[in-house]
């Protein structure tokens, strides 16, 4: 078996997921879910929301990342561009670290 994608999680029962800012494998449960509902990516708090996931770290410079490297239409399999500006709202609720850049 090669250790690709899912199959990599050594033993360990939790299931782990990439963040799609930094790419770092972390539990589910430490990421935040991501949903496309229509070309707008929001968070999905309840993870209850049907179709296609992407996981972030809940934080704004996870959210730079993957908007730098244009990760979201690639999760979601779309041409993009999307609008994360949900997201980017939900961050800056949470944390305030990196909350000093005005709206463009
Ligand atoms: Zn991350």
């Amino acid at each position: 078996m090669r250790q690709r994608g899912k199959l990599e999680y050594g033993g360990r029962a939790t299931p782990q997921r990439t963040c799609v800012g930094c790419r770092v494998r972390a539990a589910g449960s430490e990421l935040l879910r991501l949903v496309l509902v229509e070309d707008h990516v929001v968070p999905d708090l309840r993870r209850r929301l049907a179709g296609r996931g992407a996981s972030l770290h809940p934080s704004v410079r996870c959210l730079e990342l993957a908007e730098r490297r244009r990760a979201f239409p690639r999760a979601f399999r779309v041409p993009g561009p999307l609008d994360v500006s949900r997201v980017r709202a939900h961050l800056e609720e949470e944390n305030h670290d990196m909350s000093c850049r005005t709206p463009s």
